[in-house]
């Protein structure tokens, strides 16, 4: 990211460590990332599952529980340090200036409250508004992110609806509080590609009507071309890359990365076996010494053990860490 947009800068995460105190060892599951994310910009956090994307989403929320703790860092919301603020001040930021979708709504969802009800609180907590206004308020969101027959569901309980129509409960209570960052942690896995498709369309629209800007954490590569500005790629704790997304998928620089893209499936005939990156994300207990990419990179060599390499600017706000920058890729991942 260039100088200018972190001017804009409406989140910007400085040098966070998040680490877990296990009888096992200390899991540094977010070690060192920097995310800045621009005032109504879409930023994408990609990786594979186990790279830290969630735990940098829940270190931002303040939802860190033990033995997890953030050891190191800032996290600047709008310039002022949420990581000074005490237990009630980030209450009141989390919900109405800041809020999450999880992959999953009914973790967020409070399963013996009505969901037309969870709605309505959510609005009261930080507008002072009469009863009839908010319901009547929840039945104009619920008709605009389209749940059919609003009156009827408002009765609802989560249990009573699809994972389609909790997703869009969720979406409703962000619009309700017309949050100035939405973090969405894998907000369409478990919906079918129909169901998707409307979801990502409906947090384009709430970033339209109210600025906001949203945080897409996913490891769906073609979600992220569709709707981010600005793309990160975590591996094992760390980011490994990140440019603006033209720029990302026109000139993948990590092996990491390049590897990703060619793992997508391509609409072309004769393309044979699709390209899978060999082994798995490491154990955070026991990381390589050096690059952490380095056992399953096909460009490693002795330089890659030595030392993890720092995340360089290659100019215009591309960065990558990787100790050899200007590899050329062909297909099947060999140089
Ligand atoms: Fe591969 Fe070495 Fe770059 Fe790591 S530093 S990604 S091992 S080439």
């Amino acid at each position: 990211m260039n100088k200018e947009q972190s001017k804009e800068a409406l989140l910007e995460v400085r040098d966070l460590h998040t680490h877990f105190f296990t009888k096992a060892g200390v899991v540094k599951a977010v070690d060192g990332v920097d995310i800045t994310i621009p005032a109504g910009k879409t930023v994408g956090l990609v990786g594979e599952s186990g790279c830290g994307k969630s735990m940098t989403a829940m270190s931002i929320m303040g939802l860190i529980a033990n033995p997890g703790k953030i050891v190191q860092g800032e996290i600047l919301f709008h310039g002022k340090n949420l990581l000074e603020l005490n237990r009630k001040e980030y209450r009141k930021l989390c919900g109405n200036r800041l809020s999450i979708i999880f992959q999953e709504p009914m973790t967020s969802l409070n399963p013996v409250e009505t969901v037309g009800k969870q709605v309505s609180e959510a609005m009261f907590i930080h507008e002072h508004i009469s009863k009839e206004q908010a319901k009547e308020r929840v039945l104009k969101l619920f008709t605009e992110v389209g749940i059919p027959d609003p009156q009827r569901r408002y009765y609802n309980y989560p249990h009573q609806l699809s994972g389609g129509l909790r997703q869009r409960i969720m979406i409703a209570m962000a619009m309700a509080c017309k949050p100035d960052l939405l973090i969405a942690d894998e907000p369409t896995t478990a919906l079918d590609v129909t169901i998707e498709a409307q979801i990502i369309h409906l947090m384009k629209k709430l970033q339209r009507e109210n600025g906001t800007s949203i945080l897409m954490i996913t490891h769906n590569l073609g979600v992220v071309a569709e709707i981010c500005d600005y793309v990160y790629v975590m591996y094992a704790g760390q980011v490994v890359e990140c440019a603006d997304v033209y720029e990302l998928f026109k000139h993948p620089m990590h092996p990491y990365t390049k590897g990703l893209l060619q793992s997508l499936p391509k609409m072309q005939s004769g393309q044979g076996r699709l390209y899978n990156i060999k082994g798995m994300v490491p154990d955070l207990l026991k990381l390589p010494d050096g690059c952490r990419f380095a056992p399953r990179c096909d460009y490693a060599c002795s330089k890659c053990h030595e030392s993890i390499p720092a995340l360089t600017d290659l100019g215009n706000g591309h960065l990558i860490r990787c100790c050899m920058n200007n590899h050329q890729v062909t297909e099947g991942g060999k140089l």
